[in-house]
């Protein structure tokens, strides 16, 4: 593994280990950037194969979180913790969220840790028993509390911004939206769907998710069938990588937008979806509410009303994507990422001028 050269090329600040044997802690937080303000992201727990993969996801999600929150105009910068081990086997002790929170705190502040795959609200309050910088406390807590609401919000935001440039109105009364995956951001933004009238048919691959879904009155089917569907918009709400060439060329949609993360196995998949005239909504753009959301937490008080605000605003986020993709004939994605390095770009720029401190 070529650490610092990974680092170097894609503009890595950071990389900590930290080990306390008598808890069974082994952690690495990966700060990417910091020039808009203290990295942020969740802890992922997770039993990775090699300490290698563990310090590469840690790298790459934490780039991830640089671009999300610059996108999303937050003043946070992009880090993400990992914890080596097993969360559902007896492995996530007290003490082993103790000690992790005793490194993040050793941080002083430069990350800040929130939840991910693995990781529960109930485990930040062990975390937070050793550090403040840590968002999304229950909101018993005086935390944010569930981020899957104002995640569900933005990705209805983007989705109504792609409906006004493919259909030349913003409205999804009687669209058809595909759902691939009905857990909490889909059963979130579903409920503005439904609201709006929009036609929704669901899949899962678990029977309480495709249960709930039915509950509320929608159709549901196979999960393969899901592809071939006819929709309007097909919304990837599961796990991430499900759009490329063998799923893209069976899309009968105009518009991919959902919850996911990392929804394109590559970046010809956004290509790919470009040259097919299938607008999509970038998912680090539309899936920001949930980082949005811990944001408005961040050295204040909880505020549900300025997370609301913010997390609408991504239908306006979403629609400057879409005009610099036009102006300069790029996919979508790019246009994201471009947006992003071009903030990052801007702010860098101020640092320049000396201040006494
Ligand atoms: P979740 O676990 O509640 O829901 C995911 C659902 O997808 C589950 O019901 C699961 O059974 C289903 N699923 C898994 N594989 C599938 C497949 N092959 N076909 C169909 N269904 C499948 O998770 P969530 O919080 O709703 O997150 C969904 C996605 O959104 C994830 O990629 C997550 O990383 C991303 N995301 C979530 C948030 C948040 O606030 N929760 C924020 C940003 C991004």
């Amino acid at each position: 593994m070529q650490i610092f050269d990974d680092m170097s090329r894609y503009g890595y600040e950071q990389l900590a280990l930290f080990t306390d044997p008598a808890a069974g802690l082994k952690a690495i937080v990966a700060i990417h950037d910091t020039t808009l303000g203290p990295a942020c992201g969740g802890v992922r727990i997770w039993p990775y194969a090699t300490e290698a993969e563990a310090v590469q996801d840690a790298l790459r999600l934490s780039r991830a979180m640089t671009y999300k929150s610059a996108t999303a105009d937050l003043a946070l910068g992009g880090g993400k913790g990992v914890i080596i081990a097993d969360p559902y086997d007896g492995q996530k002790s007290e003490a082993l969220l103790r000690a992790y929170g005793r490194a993040v705190d050793a941080l002083g502040g430069r990350y800040i840790t929130t939840t991910d795959v693995g990781s529960t609200g109930r485990d930040l309050e062990y975390i937070s028993q050793e550090t403040d910088y840590v968002v999304g406390l229950p909101l018993s807590r005086g935390g944010s509390g569930d981020t899957s609401i104002m995640t569900g919000l933005g990705v209805y935001m983007g989705m109504k911004a792609c409906a006004k440039e493919a259909w030349g109105s913003d409205s999804l009364r009687g669209k058809r939206v595909a759902m691939q995956g009905f857990g909490k951001v889909a059963y979130q933004t579903a409920q503005h769907l439904l609201q709006e009238d929009a036609q929704i048919v669901a899949t899962d691959v678990h029977p309480e998710a495709l249960e709930k879904a039915r509950g509320l009155g929608i159709k549901t089917v196979a999960p393969e069938q899901i592809y071939t569907v006819d929709s309007d918009l097909f919304s990837p709400c599961a796990l991430g990588g499900t759009l490329n060439g063998d799923t893209i060329p069976r899309l009968t949609c105009r518009i991919v937008a959902g919850g996911a993360n990392n929804q394109l196995l590559t970046d010809a998949a956004g290509e790919e979806l470009h040259r097919r005239g299938i607008l999509y909504a970038p998912d680090y753009v539309i899936n920001a509410g949930g980082v949005i959301n811990v944001s408005a937490e961040v050295g204040m008080d909880y505020s549900p009303d300025l997370a609301r605000e913010k997390t609408e605003r991504i239908y306006e986020i979403m629609e400057r994507v879409i005009a610099t993709a036009r102006d300069e004939e790029i996919p979508t994605a790019q246009a994201a990422d471009r947006l992003a390095e071009q903030r990052l770009a801007a702010v860098r720029g101020i640092k320049n001028l000396y201040r006494a401190r």
